[in-house]
């Protein structure tokens, strides 16, 4: 497949002036380390280079955040929603003034392109919006109850510590979502953000915290902690930590879930996808084809949601590939900063690994591969592809694993029924899209016969979700829900309150005793 490549990388030299540049200006105060100086490496894939190192949480430092975490809690609980949601706002308005910042931090540090980088901050401005509407509702409910002069009801009260673990293809939006809400629903949070992502963090947490000195609340409301799965396990084994909130691969899962379940803690797993698109003949093509390439190769294949899988019926799947082919040669692979670039770098080399092995797979499975070749950037320490295009003979082992790379299998289909239970067939359950333009087609995929994802989306791709409804998926996706909706009930304790103000004591289940 040919390609278009952007322009030349920019330099290490170049890249840390724009990290100092944009630290500084959303005010965060970072001792920022050479890059052998130890501690947690804060690299860019847009060369594979150690821009700088920061420190790494020790035991004690991680305890110590917790411990502050739960001080401020004590008050933060007892602050007025809405006067919390105030420090929302406030976080609000200065991500608005530093959306470019965090977006440089954010395309250098996980190689988003601008774009979309500045989309990730527009989606913490947008929940922020949410969190402060949400911080004047925050709704129980009244009960008619079976007995005279009573009244039953269900109120939420704050819930505790939330511990915030992240991955790093969404390095800021993942803790937005988490952060906003928590804090409008009384909760203070510690966050351990991916060992990959360090400087984005100390960024958010820089934001939050002049917030906090805007709105005078407790900056102990909110806690960064850096380090890889050891500072995490620090989340996940405290008691203290009401609810663990954790992002990442379905191995993380695994090892997260069952340890905070042995201490009786809440836990909202999201984790990873493997998510299907079907294209029937009934669809409109043009826009199909625009939505599968945006899904499938933007992020470099490196979101939850990318499509992974396309369900296509045999009819039309020889024009349908053809088209995604033809989309794909016209895609610029480079640079994430540049211009006119729509592919930037996989985050490590690993990745780059991971995306070879499974494409071998594929072929030793059957598959035709197209695509998914290494770019030539002029930097060995850099791994940009080409997005591959694979079309299996059927079902396979590879195309049940989610590797996070631009590999999209193609299956094909005869009949609706078949084509939903492919959707349906592997393991993970996030995302999934259907694209049809025949009404009952498009019913059945969203009904309880139909897609098992927590995402099932009609003539739109399957990445790129809005934040007012609730975001997850099922089975070894986690079943966690976050973002809009009811999302915020994840982050509250449920009290059922019967209130008594009647003269008598009448039993329920008319009971009567003595
Ligand atoms: P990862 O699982 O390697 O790491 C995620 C985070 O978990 C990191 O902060 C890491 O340090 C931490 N971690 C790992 N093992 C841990 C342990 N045993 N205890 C405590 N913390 C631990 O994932 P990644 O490579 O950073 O991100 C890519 C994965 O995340 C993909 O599978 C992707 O689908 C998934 N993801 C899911 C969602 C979602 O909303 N469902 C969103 C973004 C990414």
């Amino acid at each position: 497949m040919t390609t278009v490549v952007t322009s030349a990388l920019p330099t290490s030299d170049a890249l840390r002036a724009r990290v100092r540049d944009a630290l500084a200006a959303v005010g965060a105060r970072v001792d920022l380390g050479e890059p052998n100086a130890g501690g947690v490496t804060a690299s860019t894939p847009i060369n594979g280079d150690v821009l700088f190192t920061v420190p790494e949480s020790t035991v004690e430092q991680a305890d110590e955040a917790i411990a502050q975490a739960a001080e401020a809690f004590t008050a933060w609980r007892l602050t007025p929603a809405p006067v919390r949601g105030a420090l929302v706002a406030r976080l609000g308005r200065l991500l608005v003034e530093h959306k470019a910042d965090l977006a440089t931090l954010v395309t250098i540090e996980a190689g988003k392109i601008t774009s979309e980088a500045l989309g990730e901050v527009q989606e913490m401005i947008d929940i922020c919006d949410f969190a402060v509407g949400l911080s004047r509702q925050l709704y129980g409910r009244t009960i008619a109850s079976e007995r005279p002069g009573h009244r039953l009801m269900e109120t939420w009260h704050p819930l505790g510590v939330v511990g915030v673990i992240t991955a790093f293809n969404f390095p800021v939006a993942v803790w937005s979502w988490n952060t906003a809400i928590a804090l409008v629903c009384g909760d203070t949070v510690v966050w351990k953000p991916s060992e990959l992502t360090p400087l984005t963090a100390i960024a958010c947490q820089a934001l939050l915290e002049r917030a906090c000195a805007d709105v005078g609340a407790p900056a102990g409301v909110s806690r960064l902690i850096q380090g890889g799965r050891e500072v995490g396990e620090r989340l996940v084994d405290d008691p203290r930590v009401a609810l663990l909130s954790a992002t990442g691969s379905v191995r993380m899962g695994r090892e997260v879930g069952p340890r905070v379940a042995q201490r009786f803690g809440k836990v909202l797993l999201e984790l990873g996808g493997n998510n299907a698109a079907i294209v029937t003949p009934a669809a409109d093509l043009d826009l199909a084809v625009r939505g599968i390439v945006f899904s499938a190769a933007g992020t470099a294949g490196q979101r939850c949601t990318t499509l992974r899988r396309l369900i296509v019926h045999s009819s039309i799947a020889d024009d349908v590939v053809s088209r995604i082919v033809s989309a794909y040669r016209q895609l610029p692979v480079g640079d994430p900063l540049a211009d006119g670039t729509l592919v930037g770098p996989l985050i490590h080399e690993t990745a780059y690994r991971d995306m070879v092995g499974a494409l071998q797979q594929a072929g030793a499975e059957g598959g035709e591969v197209l695509g998914g070749e290494r770019v030539d950037v002029g930097d060995e320490g850099a791994f940009y592809v080409t997005p591959a295009v694979v079309r299996m003979p059927g079902q396979s082992e590879v195309v049940h694993l989610e590797t996070f790379a631009p590999i999209l299998y193609v299956l094909t289909y005869d009949s609706l029924d078949e084509a939903i239970a492919l959707n349906n067939a592997v393991p993970q359950g996030l995302s999934s899209a259907i694209f049809t333009l025949d009404l009952r087609e498009a019913e059945r995929f969203c009904s309880a016969e139909g897609s098992d994802c927590g995402i099932a989306n009609v003539n739109i791709g399957t990445s790129g979700a809005e934040i007012g409804g609730a975001f997850g998926g099922e089975k070894e996706t986690g079943g966690g829900r976050e973002s809009g909706s009811d999302a915020w009930k994840a982050y509250m304790r449920r009290a059922t309150n019967t209130v008594n103000y009647s003269a008598d004591l009448p039993l329920a289940q008319g009971v009567h005793f003595g």
